[in-house]
């Protein structure tokens, strides 16, 4: 069995506990923190072995994926009675019944119900590219075509829990810090030509037509996808939606770092608490948890689209009623998609066919709410999803009765089918009930005729059913014919009669037969729910889709958000912004100062200067924020927001370092940077804040000055740039999209008071030393470093405010000036005169040609 899962824990059964040896025995005791022991020998060496019970699989196997290891398990194929009834000898056969991966994950313990489990595939065909992907506990399957300088983006937008790829693209995709478990399979599994079988079978179509028109990478992604599922699902394999294709713009982009820096699904500690997905999240069921992460992951490029979104949530925002009472019945929905992807699997069991029941009556419900005839204006789509939500719920009628109210997790063991449903079932275990009785009734009995009064009826797995009497007595019944010796112990002996015998078999038989009979209606009722499987995971989809309007609407009417105007052009105008999370951090009694942003036509980047903590990374943010939440279908926080979609959006906040991938800050600082002028067009929103902090002062000021300028001349975007180089506030005499802008402060009795507010002009101060303060730096390093800042200030640059600028922002921008400008304030004194008295205009040619040559003998002069 090892051999064929080379790559995998091997998890052997071996009665109560999943046993793992050799080399897997090691691995998984350090992994779990479990006793490493042995088990035989081989070659005189002992054989290293450690294990887990099997009612405790799911919290190892939790483990061992969560550290990327991938767990086959290894099952009994029969029972000891069925082996031996055919003869068979030695350990009882078995098989794989499933491997276990980070990608292909079911049950609810492995899983987070509010966030999708992708297993990403990557195809490729010459040098085109698609990307597929599924969540298997929910059966979304979807492809999309795109290209090699977008995987990273994409694999970003996903947050892949695994990835696969065929072998020869191991040199792109299978670098050792990728952040997805990621594996190379045979590149068979993604031969394009076989997909299309692949793909048919399995959705038992004849051709692919009807689902869309599909490139030979797309099918290779697909395939390769469809194929590894079978590989480790075997014959449970799970329901997939039909495959959807996305087109290649169809969402923003928004790249990793911008992800991260923006703090969209997760913090940059990784919690969900403190990010945008949490602030905004007033979704009632997981599978509208799981829909606005997406959304929110990726938000759309399609005005329609969003449009639609924005129309659900506005009609809702318009009913409030209605929007509390559909919340409270969403709260009662449970979890449709994953419990019939479990149940489509074949890993379903009754409390999965009783979430299925009430999931569609709660959506029969909320769809009776939504159409009700108060509601006049009904929006057509609302109507649509309510009558798809609705469409199966008969189902749900059919369940609910059959069910008994304590539902075990698994069908085996019985006792699920409710009293009354079945009235087979109902004489079967009315059957196994009396003989209980009757054997109760022999034990009286027995006592009585024996004169025993302790004499007791037990069970035990070996024995079954027997008589027990203590050690004294039992010579009294060894001479009683009626009683057949079973067992001495050193406290009790134990015995059986003809008539125990019979009421056993007879508990027994009708225990087993009620026992299949409820495996059997089990099974029917699976087949009820899986004949309408496509019905339930639409009414799931559209159960989804009302909970994140209904959501959208709470969150709106809660935190005052308003419905976004989409345009045409490129403008961004937000009057009144607020930055969504900090919002809601502050205490009640400080209020978010809102502000203003626009970044339209002919102004549409702007320079940002002011103190440290006057608000200027928050300022970024939200912008970026209102962006991804308009496109995401979401209304804003703000008076009013009109813009123009967004093909991409890219942040550069704050400094990190990136040492596991050798990166220094300044390093991950240039990368992306250089991803953002390299990849924005005129159609994206750029947020940058201190580019070239984290170098030497004029090195750094160069490389703002120069991202500026290319900013402005070649990408165009519109741009919000933050910075602490005052000196770059002198270029809007040359940039003409340029406006320059300051957190205002305030100076009151030698302390700072942060305004909040963003105001036309520059600022004018860092005020970087009372932070410094204010953060707690000692008395004397506080008074030292004002004093070197009055110094620096008067010594080398002079006042800094922008009346006295620096002659190098004098000159125009190209990229020779930039080289030369740093010479240009180390000039003498006399150099300097020079230059001032010169006018060009004014001399001949030999006149001009002498003056060069007391300025280069001037020059050097001065070194
Ligand atoms: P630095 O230059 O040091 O990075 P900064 O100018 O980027 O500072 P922020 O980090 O944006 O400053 O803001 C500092 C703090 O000020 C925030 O954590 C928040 O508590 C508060 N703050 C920022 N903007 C506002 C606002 N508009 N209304 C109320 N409080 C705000």
């Amino acid at each position: 069995v090892k051999e064929q899962y080379q790559e995998m824990l091997l998890f052997y059964r071996m009665g109560d506990f999943y046993e793992m040896f050799f080399h897997d025995a090691e691995v998984a005791s350090q992994a779990l923190g479990i006793a490493l022991t042995h088990r035989g020998k081989i070659e005189d060496r002992d054989i290293a072995m450690c294990g887990v019970p099997v009612h405790a699989l799911d919290g190892y196997l939790a483990r061992l994926i969560q550290q990327g290891h991938k767990v086959a398990i290894c099952e009994q194929s029969e029972t000891p009675e069925a082996f031996k009834k055919r003869g068979g000898k030695g350990p009882l056969p078995r098989d794989v019944v499933r491997v276990v991966t980070p990608g292909t994950l079911q049950e609810d313990g492995l899983l987070n119900a509010q966030q999708h489990n992708f297993l990403v595939a990557v195809g490729r065909v010459s040098a085109e590219l698609a990307i597929a992907w599924a969540d298997m506990s929910t059966g979304d399957f979807y492809v999309q075509p795109c290209n090699d300088g977008d995987i990273d983006t994409m694999l970003a937008r996903l947050q892949a829990a695994e990835l696969i790829y065929a072998d020869d693209l191991a040199d792109r995709l299978g670098s050792a810090q990728s952040p997805y478990h990621a594996s190379a399979q045979p590149s068979a599994l993604f031969d394009h030509k076989k997909a299309t079988d692949r793909l048919c079978e399995f959705y038992e179509v004849s051709t692919l037509q009807g689902f869309g028109q599909f490139t030979p990478p797309m099918l290779s992604a697909a395939g390769g996808l469809l194929a590894y599922l079978q590989r480790t699902q075997l014959n449970q394999m799970p329901r997939l939606a039909p495959l959807c294709l996305l087109s290649k713009h169809a969402f923003m982009d928004i790249d990793a770092a911008t992800r991260k820096s923006l703090e969209l699904t997760q913090t940059l500690s990784g919690e969900r608490s403190g990010s945008l997905l949490h602030a905004v999240d007033f979704t009632r069921t997981a599978a509208g948890a799981r829909l606005l992460h997406g959304r929110l992951s990726a938000p759309l490029t399609d005005r329609t689209e969003i449009e639609l979104r924005l129309g659900l949530a506005g009609w809702f925002l318009d009913q409030q009623l209605l929007c509390y009472s559909v919340s409270n019945h969403l709260k009662q929905c449970p979890d449709l998609d994953r419990s019939l992807s479990r149940m489509a699997s074949g890993r379903g069991g009754p409390r999965d066919l009783a979430s299925l029941a009430e999931g569609l009556l709660g959506a029969r419900r909320i769809a009776s709410s939504c159409l009700s005839s108060d509601h006049i204006d009904l929006n057509p789509e609302i109507a649509r999803l309510c009558s798809v939500a609705e469409a199966p719920s008969s189902v749900g009628d059919m369940i609910i009765p059959a069910l008994g109210d304590d539902l075990p997790l698994l069908a085996r063991d019985g006792g699920f089918i409710r009293p009354g449903y079945d009235s087979q079932l109902d004489n079967l275990r009315q059957m196994r009930d009396e003989s209980r009785r009757l054997i109760a009734a022999l034990q009286a009995d027995y006592a009585e005729e024996t004169g025993i009064s302790s004499l007791k009826i037990k069970h035990n797995n070996v024995l079954g059913y027997h008589i027990e009497v203590r050690a004294t007595h039992g010579e009294k019944l060894l001479n009683n014919d009626g009683f057949i010796h079973r067992q001495t112990t050193a406290q009790a002996v134990r015995f059986t009669t003809t008539a125990l015998s019979d009421l056993e078999k007879q508990l027994s038989t009708a225990a087993d037969r009620a026992v299949a009979l409820e495996l059997e209606l089990f099974a029917e009722l699976t087949q009820t729910v899986l004949r309408q499987s496509g019905q339930i995971a639409e009414a799931a989809h559209a159960l989804a889709c009302l909970d994140v309007a209904h959501a959208t609407a709470r969150l709106a009417e809660r935190h005052n958000y308003t419905r976004l105007l989409l345009r045409e052009d490129t403008s961004f105008e937000i009057e009144a912004g607020r930055h969504p999370v900090v919002e809601q951090m502050l205490a009640a009694s400080t209020p978010f100062i809102a502000n203003d942003c626009q970044l339209s036509g002919q102004a549409n980047l702007w320079l940002l200067t002011g103190p440290n903590m006057a608000g200027k990374s928050t300022y970024l943010r939200q912008n970026a924020h209102i962006a991804i939440l308009a496109q995401a279908g979401l209304y804003v926080p703000a008076d009013r927001a009109e813009i123009g979609i967004i093909d991409k959006l890219f942040s550069r906040v704050g400094a990190s370092d990136d040492l596991a991938r050798g990166q220094s800050t300044f390093m991950v600082e240039m990368v992306e940077t250089a991803a953002i002028l390299n990849q924005s067009t005129d159609r994206s929103l750029v947020i940058l804040d201190e580019i070239g902090r984290g170098t030497a002062t004029w090195d750094g000021l160069a490389i703002a000055w120069a991202c500026l300028e290319h900013l402005h001349n070649k990408n165009r975007c519109r741009t919000l740039f933050a910075t602490h180089y005052h000196e770059l506030t002198s270029l809007n005499t040359q940039l003409d999209r340029l406006r320059i802008y300051a957190m205002q402060v305030r100076e009151w009795k030698g302390e700072i008071v942060f305004l909040h507010q963003v105001a036309a002009g520059a600022a004018d101060k860092s005020y970087g030393v009372h932070v410094a303060k204010l953060a707690g730096l000692p008395a004397a390093v506080i008074q030292r470093a004002a004093g070197l800042v009055r110094q620096l200030e008067a010594q080398s640059f002079g006042s800094a405010s922008t009346t006295d600028m620096l002659p190098l922002f004098d000159m125009p921008a190209s990229d020779d000036n930039l080289v030369s400008a740093q010479p240009a304030i180390q000039i003498s004194e006399q150099l300097h005169d020079l230059l001032t008295a010169l006018e060009p205009d004014a001399y001949s040619p030999r006149e001009a040609l002498s003056l060069l040559y007391e300025l280069k003998a001037e020059h050097d002069k001065s070194g």
